[in-house]
């Protein structure tokens, strides 16, 4: 039996913040802003996880009106999250990713995010798919504001 979801997460790029994106932290001059680590991509994955069978959202089980979450590592959000559909009986089967941002460039990156996320989710890294892409210098990505991030998740029942 077979569960698909999906997650989409937008944070603010603030100067003064470390940049925490798919588990690592990269090299840049702004960061992104939120109560926790605010690592979008992560984010967008625990929903994506939750939405696949029906357990709400990343908001329900980790508010941020919560002082234990507070610039929590968002890694801990995403066993967390796994841990959740563990509990339910079942696996995932794949994920694929689009991060939306127009700096920095990610590709030198996303072999480490691979491995970090597989290794949570119990995944090989070519079973996660990170892509990303710029949107062309318009709106709040393009004006370097904004990151954003979807995640599309499969799940199965484990037999
Ligand atoms: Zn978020």
């Amino acid at each position: 039996m077979y569960r698909i979801g999906s997650g989409v997460d937008f944070h603010q790029l603030v100067e003064g913040r470390a940049f925490w994106l798919g588990g690592i932290r990269l090299e840049h001059f702004k960061g992104a802003k939120g109560h926790s680590d605010a690592d979008v991509l992560l984010h967008a994955i625990c929903d994506a996880l939750l939405g696949a069978l029906g357990l709400g959202d990343i908001g329900v089980h980790f508010p941020d009106t919560s002082i234990e979450f507070k610039d929590i590592d968002s890694k801990i959000l995403l066993r967390r999250s796994f841990a959740l559909i563990q509990q339910e009986g079942y696996e995932v089967v794949n994920l694929d990713t689009t991060l939306c941002l127009e700096l920095p460039k990610i590709k030198p990156y996303v072999g480490q995010m691979q491995e970090v996320i597989a290794q949570i989710l119990q995944l090989t890294p070519k079973e996660v798919s990170i892509k990303a892409t710029t949107t062309e210098k318009m709106g709040f990505v393009g004006r370097e504001e904004g990151v954003m991030a979807y995640a599309t998740v499969l799940l199965q029942k484990k037999a």
